[in-house]
């Protein structure tokens, strides 16, 4: 497969000079990922020589005068004011996470939905529209679909991929288009530079949602799209111990969505904050075992007599295993499957008979989960509506985490004979 360096700018001689290199890891420009996820948005020198950032546990922050106030809003002084509208250690892993992504300014939510919903609050007005590819998930077209609607917001939704489609939905009342790369749980993948494409001849903001493949598989900004948004609740945090959400993209579509987000309030704590860049130090070297584990564990199933179809975008026997391959340094952690023959109550006992992989929804932490999508995510659903979703009654997925790659096998190896 190819493999982007999206985190090196071609061409530029690197830094040479104290001061440069500084700059650089500060940045995140010009260097690896790693480099980047370690040392990006955070000083050289910090509260008391300490090498990592402190937790301000503060709601306010005092100024030494009156006069000093007047500075703060006159001249827009870097410093912080309510918690509300930031904390050091946000402003931190907003860098950081603006540097991974490769965009100008990241803001970060309080969850993935927080931030789905702030961004779209930000861009969208009565009277305009947005459009989905329709394996987005469900929450964020419920939101729209039932919501948005209600401040008079269109919405509409085409099928995933069909970018004639997208097109054909574009009116003069369109303000933006979103889709999720890769999708959950089909695991589509979109091709973002032709979606950036699509957005600027139609003049549409677009957006994708980045949250399966992460920074360190692709970065949809470089090929031209205006938003990114991840949950970090799942890669970036990688330890199934917080909730967050980020978008990412130029300083003047973002500023909006700071603005709204002082208003909304969903802002993270110092402590959650924290545990996020605690957690983004090792993200390329826990995505190097996730797309490890991935692709190893879909061979594995896919060559396996009890399974019918393996959905992983590193296979060649996925749809979009062309656009993936171009597009992306790896495939991540997700798989899906369908148990060969058997009804939803035998694909239960698959799941059950897991012994390594954990019974739970959400996805991207070092611990591997396993469900059934019919059980977990869609069992108030009609079997008409299903059917529309494309979730079979045998249907898996699994959230593959760090675990070694033989004994994740051995696990499922076990469970499929059950
Ligand atoms: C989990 C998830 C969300 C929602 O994020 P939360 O942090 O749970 O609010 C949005 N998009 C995708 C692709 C997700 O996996």
């Amino acid at each position: 497969m190819t493999s982007p360096e999206p985190h090196r700018s071609s061409g530029s001689s690197p830094p040479t000079s104290s001061a440069a290199i500084d700059a650089a890891l500060r940045s995140g420009l010009g260097v690896g990922p790693s480099t980047a996820a370690v040392h990006a948005g955070e000083a050289r020198q910090k509260l008391a020589d300490a090498i990592t950032d402190p937790i301000v546990s503060a709601s306010t922050y005092t100024f030494p005068s009156t006069r000093a106030i007047l500075d703060f809003i006159e001249q827009d002084l870097p410093r912080e004011e309510y918690g509300r509208y930031g904390n050091p250690g946000e402003r931190v892993v907003e860098d950081k996470l603006a540097a991974l992504d490769g965009g100008e300014m990241a803001v970060l939510f309080s969850s993935g939905m927080a931030a789905l919903v702030g961004v779209l609050m930000a861009h969208l007005s009565a009277g305009e529209e947005v459009v989905f590819f329709d394996q987005c998930y469900h929450r964020s077209r419920e939101f729209c679909r039932r919501h948005l609607t209600r401040f008079g917001v269109g919405f509409r939704e085409v099928k995933t991929g069909d970018y004639d489609a997208m097109e054909a939905a574009i009116n003069p009342r369109t303000k933006m288009v979103v889709s999720e790369s890769p999708t959950n749980p089909h695991l589509s993948i979109v091709d973002c530079a032709r979606f950036a494409d699509l957005g600027r001849r139609h003049g549409v903001l677009t957006l994708i949602d980045a949250t399966l493949c992460t920074p360190y598989n692709h970065r949809p900004l470089a090929d031209g799209v205006d938003f990114v948004l991840h949950s970090a609740t799942k890669y970036l945090g990688g330890h199934n111990d917080l909730l967050a959400g980020v978008v990412v993209g130029s300083k003047g579509k973002m500023e909006p969505v700071r603005n709204l987000r002082g208003i909304m309030g969903g802002i993270n704590s110092p402590h959650n904050c924290y545990l996020l860049e605690r957690g983004l130090k090792t993200l390329a070297l826990r995505m190097e075992r996730h797309n490890a584990n991935g692709l190893a564990v879909a061979r594995f199933l896919e060559s396996h007599p009890r399974v019918e179809r393996v959905f992983y975008p590193g296979l060649e026997s996925h749809p979009y295993h062309a656009v993936a391959k171009e597009s992306m340094r790896g495939y991540g952690g997700l798989v899906t499957f369908l148990v060969k023959d058997a009804d939803w109550q035998q694909t239960s006992r698959v799941v059950d008979a897991a012994r390594i992989l954990r019974i739970g929804p959400s996805l991207g932490g070092v611990e591997s989960l396993i469900e059934q999508p019919l059980v977990m995510s869609y069992w108030n659903y009609s079997p008409a509506e299903r059917q529309t979703f494309g979730i079979g009654d045998n249907m898996i997925r699994l959230a593959l985490g760090i675990e070694d790659t033989a004994d994740l096998i051995a696990d499922l190896g076990r469970a499929l004979e059950a």
